[in-house]
């Protein structure tokens, strides 16, 4: 059994830019032999992943936007040109209306609840029924990020927590539809890491340093921490975990209250 990646090539969804969780996947996925394959969200982002794809040995990016079919279809149409199967997918992408990640719940919109549900949960299944027939014949991994924000209330997350628990059950559903053919669905749920995403959401500062001064390991999430978890789901050491929420947060979410000296 190997945690080697060698000779094993799939999709990555959602580098904005070199803190992005999804690159931190990709790099360790790269280092462990991965051949990688990038999708990104409009033209200024795709001139940012470009260097960044280079510098992993990829010339392979596809600009894809997964609230619309239209660009999922050419995405992943072009992807199956090149590489009829892949082994591993990796969704990393979320999305809500910063004007609502601050303040009371009770206020979420009609608009912004779909809107946020649709990007954050939904493009899930978008993505795993166009990547299913590409790891039909030979099995292979998908994994989403999420946060603990889907079961324990955090200020300001909001709606999207409660998208992060649409996409958790939605992890566990496609687990059991996709397993038959030997495809594993996993959701990593890291705790707070500094990134764009995350920089949006209210008092971000405030809990980066909450759970950095609490978690177990008295530390936050890394890229490398979170990119070594993904190389292990997708290696075939990890070969029989599916329907997973595995965190990724020092140990934050055991607690039950703060520690003594930060009483
Ligand atoms: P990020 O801003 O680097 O990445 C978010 C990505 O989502 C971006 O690449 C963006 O282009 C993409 N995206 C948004 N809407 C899209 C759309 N319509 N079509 C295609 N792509 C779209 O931030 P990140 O923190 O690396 O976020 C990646 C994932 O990790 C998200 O699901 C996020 O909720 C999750 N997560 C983040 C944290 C954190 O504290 N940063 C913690 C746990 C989980």
């Amino acid at each position: 059994m190997s945690i080697s990646l060698a000779g094993k090539r799939g999709l990555i969804m959602g580098v904005a830019n070199d803190r992005s969780i999804a690159w931190g996947i990709a790099k360790a996925m790269h280092a462990a032999g991965a051949q990688l394959a990038f999708t990104f969200q409009g033209e200024a982002f795709g001139k940012r992943l470009e260097p960044l794809a280079a510098s992993v040995d990829s010339d392979f990016m596809v600009d894809c936007d997964v609230a619309d079919d239209a660009t999922l279809d050419r995405a992943f149409g072009d992807l199956a040109e090149r590489w009829p199967t892949i082994d591993f997918l990796v969704h990393a992408i979320a999305y809500s209306d910063k004007s609502e990640l601050t303040g009371r719940f009770i206020n979420t919109s009609r608009t912004n609840f779909k809107h946020s549900l649709d990007i954050s949960a939904y493009s899930f299944i978008e993505v795993a029924r166009r990547a299913y027939p590409m790891m039909r014949d030979n099995g292979g991994t998908m994994m989403t990020l999420t946060y603990q924000g889907s079961n324990r209330v955090v200020p300001n997350y909001n709606v999207m927590g409660v998208a992060k628990a649409a996409l958790e059950a939605t992890t566990r559903y496609l687990a059991n539809d996709l397993g038959p053919d030997g495809i594993r669905v996993n959701a990593i749920s890291p705790g707070p890491m500094k990134t764009l995403a995350g920089a949006a959401i209210g008092g971000a500062r405030k809990t980066y340093k909450h759970t950095e001064a609490n978690a177990p390991l008295r530390s936050n999430a890394t890229l490398e921490a979170v990119g070594g978890t993904a190389v292990w789901l997708a290696s075939d050491a990890g070969s029989f975990t599916s329907g997973e929420v595995i965190h990724v947060d020092g140990g934050y979410h055991v607690l039950g209250m703060p520690q003594a000296e930060n009483l």
